[in-house]
């Protein structure tokens, strides 16, 4: 698994971290995301917007993000570019006092992805990666009304035609014809 940590997706947050509770900063996100994960085949930079807000454990993050993720039709198996939406809201937690720099509690593994590191910086490289992954459709269709492959011959239904579906109803006339 593991995750690159170099994306763009750091941000400094020691100012707001300073700041009182319910403090905001906005800011736009256009960045590259293309090695976020090997099982991944993202197509576009990742874009959109998103807003810090100071709470009172740390900062929450909201985004509304977007990217091309390239996936493979569940009937055809051709891969084929979809555009996925992620809508983020995750709560990161500081790892030292902003104000004193004394380190607080260590968080256990799983809260790793939440937290902000010693120099103040959150890194959404870990939320955005598998905020992706959940916004995967289970059966992904190229296209709505995707013939498919022959079940029979194994040609794809979208691009070719093939006698396998003629023969069955040609067989099916046959039986009929027999039976008049
Ligand atoms: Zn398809
Ligand atoms: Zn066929």
């Amino acid at each position: 698994m593991g995750f690159a940590r170099d994306f763009g997706l750091r941000i400094n947050v020691a100012q707001l971290l300073k700041g009182p509770t319910g403090a905001v900063r906005r800011m736009d996100l256009y960045e590259d995301i293309t090695r976020i994960d090997d099982e991944l085949s993202i197509q576009s930079p990742l874009a959109g917007s998103l807003t810090v807000i100071r709470t009172a454990d740390g900062v929450l993050v909201t985004a509304s993000l977007d990217a091309t993720t390239e996936l493979e039709c569940c009937r055809c198996v051709t891969p084929f570019a979809a555009p996925v939406r992620l809508e983020i809201e995750e709560e990161f937690h500081p790892s030292v006092d902003i104000h004193t720099g004394a380190r607080l509690p260590v968080l256990d593994t799983e809260e790793a992805a939440t937290t902000i590191d010693e120099q103040h910086f959150l890194d959404l490289a870990e939320v955005v990666r598998q905020a992706i992954f959940l916004a995967q459709p289970m059966h992904p269709l190229c296209r709505g009304d995707c013939a498919g492959l022959c079940s029979q011959c194994g040609k794809d239904l979208n691009t070719e035609r093939c006698q396998c579906v003629a023969d069955s109803v040609d067989t099916r006339l046959e039986v009929l014809k027999q039976l008049l």
